[in-house]
């Protein structure tokens, strides 16, 4: 067995290998395009071909894929061999530059929005050489990006890539104001943690709802939950350590960084966390660890669940992506720094970022909108759907006395004294942890935790990137034009504390009141729904930022907006349809054939003794008797409304119907199967309840 130094990257055609197998001229040359984004000479393309090909035939592997982020919110490929004829009628291994820098994955099928018509379906995918390849099974993974003949993005990673570039000019900028004329680049790194549940095949099968839409969309509340806590950190059960161990190998051979793991709040919850790295790297390997998650738990007869809510009533999965800027000279820009003149450009790039969530807030919110993810936001276990900002008591009161002109004293404050002489003095860590805050600094980083669990972590990134750059632009064209650069920079940090201080909110995020003062006081947005945020993508002022750092285009735009409603508006109808098929289907006629033979057990007992009162029977009779004509009912309205979508031609109005009428109606008719579900004998029904599927692995 190999040690995990081996292991680790042992499927990645990463920097160790190109400096093996590529000549020094052709490795210097891609080194440039990597790191400075110089463009890519076809010879060179060429050379990086053959090396990558050579080395991933060495590594069994017989085919390559263009691997891609279409907007489908999964990745992408379409394999293709080496193989070549020879004239002596055998093959050879070929791959070319042209392969490697260029595909053109037949794409009619992935959604464009309206970008693509179908007379021109072609779709191109290009090299991004800033991610590594990688080898999965048998095939050689390219990451690209993935445009249409027009070259507007169809992909996550396109808007990605231009968002962290819009970054790095800025940041630039900024920089060289404070005099710094040696970093070359300003990198957004990202560690994203990933929530995850784990049920048994076995059960899985058992369940329409989570085979056909993730979640479970019937099921009564099982005797325990949660509210003992006993499963947060507990002691991980060996099928599941086995899982784990499994799938840390799997990830350590792509070079993916994973680093903890341990159980989470809920029953068969469970969350990893990789250490960070640059943005659309983390977002690659993001893509892959969900992706190697559900097949890893396969092999140990496991499913995992990614979905934002997968069972009512118990805490559902995020992923909190935990984001910095850094030089490529490895300064964390998010760090206090040890002289004045440090903390001064710290505390610019930390307003920098207040400036953008409060500016953007709802960009940031439409960033994880989507129908599973709705579940989560505001129901009292993830953020809220109201986007504010934690920065803790020692940061809030720096700001405080900038902005009103009076000293900062923290000789007491910084030191943590801890009365017990043998453990050492150590700063106190600026980060209380505020669990509930849906933006929070960590002591050198931002921590956003309202993305779900399935998102991909691409589009949170985007939006973060560009709002931080378009605040950065606004200091640096302040800056440049000043004639003294201390007063000035002095002024706007202050106006900036001034002005978004209203975003900044230390307190309890879960409750009520926040939400209310929120809203009613300091006037922030609270989009509860996809369906409610969506239509401010194309807002003026959004469409104005995005488009002037280049990281959309207008059609861009449009087309997301087009897409995001139809994947929300799809996905809740193939649930409500799921709901409809199993109450008619299963539902009740499994109550019905208890209700059955319990009138039969009635009716027997009473042949035998007519004295025989029978109440408990009767009374069961009646109340499922009752239930069963509701679910019928209820099941009719669902299906009634809808058939009535189809009437609706504006993706928006549709959107709306959804969350006003299915989502309601889902519920409703969901409520009446759940209260017969505890009334029905457990052998009768016909789904493993919530506590087969949350205790169930054991
Ligand atoms: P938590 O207490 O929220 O579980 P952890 O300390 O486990 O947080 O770290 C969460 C994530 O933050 C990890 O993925 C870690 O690599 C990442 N992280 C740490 N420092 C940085 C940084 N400077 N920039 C981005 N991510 C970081
Ligand atoms: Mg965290």
């Amino acid at each position: 067995m190999s040690t995990v130094p081996e292991l680790f990257g042992s499927l990645v055609f990463d920097d160790r290998v190109m400096k093996a197998t590529l000549s020094a001229k052709v490795y210097a040359s891609l080194k440039k395009t990597i790191d400075e984004g110089e463009k890519l000479d076809l010879s060179v393309a060429n050379a990086v071909a053959e090396a990558m090909k050579d080395w991933a035939v060495s590594n069994g592997a017989t085919h390559y894929t263009h691997w891609f982020q279409p907007l489908t919110g999964i990745t992408a490929e379409k394999h293709d061999s080496f193989i070549s004829p020879s004239p002596d009628g055998g093959v050879i291994m070929e791959f070319s530059g042209k392969e490697l820098i260029k595909g053109e994955p037949d794409a009619s099928s992935f959604p464009s929005g309206g970008l693509r018509a179908t007379f021109e379906a072609r779709g191109y995918t290009a090299w991004d050489p800033t991610s590594y390849a990688f080898i999965k099974g048998k095939t050689l993974c390219i990451p690209t990006a993935f445009c249409s003949y027009g070259g507007e993005a169809l992909d996550k990673k396109t808007p990605l890539l231009r968002s962290m570039q819009a970054l790095n000019k800025q940041a630039l900028r900024i920089l060289r104001l404070f005099g710094n004329n040696t970093v070359k680049c300003v990198r957004t790194s990202v560690g994203p943690e990933q929530e995850y549940f784990l049920i048994t095949r076995e059960m899985y099968d058992r369940r329409p709802d989570l085979r056909f839409t993730g979640r479970t969309l019937f099921g009564a509340k099982p005797p325990k939950g949660q509210e003992m806590d006993d499963h947060y950190f507990g002691v991980i059960k060996p099928r599941v350590a086995a899982f784990m161990q499994e799938l840390n190998e799997e990830l350590w051979k792509l070079g993916i960084l994973a680093k903890t793991e341990h159980n989470e709040v809920a029953p068969a919850q469970h969350e990893l966390a990789p250490i960070y790295t640059t943005t659309n790297i983390a977002t690659d390997h993001n893509q892959l660890t969900m992706e190697i998650m559900q097949k890893v738990a396969a092999k140990h007869g496991l499913v995992c669940l990614l979905h934002e809510k997968p069972f009512a009533g118990v805490n559902g999965s995020g992923k909190h992506n935990n984001w910095s800027m850094a030089t490529d000279t490895g300064v964390n820009l998010l760090s206090p720094g040890e002289t004045p003149y440090e903390n001064a450009q710290f505390l610019l790039f930390l307003c920098a970022v207040i400036k953008a969530v409060d500016d953007y807030q709802d960009l940031l919110r439409m960033s994880v909108a989507t129908a599973g993810n709705d579940h989560r936001l505001g129901a009292n276990e993830a953020p809220p759907a109201v986007v504010s900002m934690f920065l803790g008591d020692e940061l809030n009161a720096v700001l405080e006395a900038i902005e009103n002109d009076t000293p900062y004293c923290d000789a007491e404050k910084t030191q943590m004294k801890l009365g017990v002489s043998v453990l050492p003095k150590f700063n106190r860590d600026t980060t209380d942890r505020n669990r509930t805050s849906p933006f929070a600094f960590t002591g050198n980083k931002f921590e956003f935790r309202m993305l779900g669990s399935s998102n991909s972590i691409a589009c949170a990134n985007i939006m973060l990137n560009s709002a931080v750059a378009e605040s950065l632009k606004i200091y640096a064209d302040r800056l440049e034009a000043a004639e003294d650069f201390e007063t000035t920079l002095h002024e706007m940090i202050k106006k900036t504390v001034k002005d978004h201080k209203r975003i900044i909110f230390n307190g309890n995020g879960y409750d009520d009141a926040w939400i209310k003062e929120a809203t009613e006081v300091r006037g922030l947005l609270n989009y509860r729904t996809t369906a409610d945020c969506m239509p401010h993508l194309l807002d003026k002022k959004n469409v104005d930022m995005l488009t002037s750092h280049k990281v959309f285009t207008v059609a861009e735009l449009n087309s997301r907006y087009e897409i995001m409603l139809e994947n929300y508006c799809k996905t809740v109808v193939i649930e409500a349809n799921t709901m409809v098929d199993m109450a008619n289907t299963q539902i009740a006629p499994a109550v019905e054939a208890f209700v059955l033979d319990i009138a039969k057990t009635a009716a027997a007992k009473k042949a035998l003794d007519s004295t025989i009162t029978c109440g408990y029977e009767s009374g069961l009779v009646k109340k499922l008797s009752v239930l069963i004509d509701m679910i019928a009912v209820k099941a009719d309205e669902l299906k009634t409304a809808i058939a009535e979508l189809s009437t609706v031609d504006d993706i928006g109005e549709e959107a709306n119907a959804i969350r006003d009428i299915i989502l309601t109606k889902m519920n409703d008719l969901r409520a009446v199967c759940d209260e017969a579900e505890t009334l029905t004998a457990k052998k009768y029904w016909p789904y493993p309840s919530y506590a087969d599927l949350l205790f169930g692995v054991k």
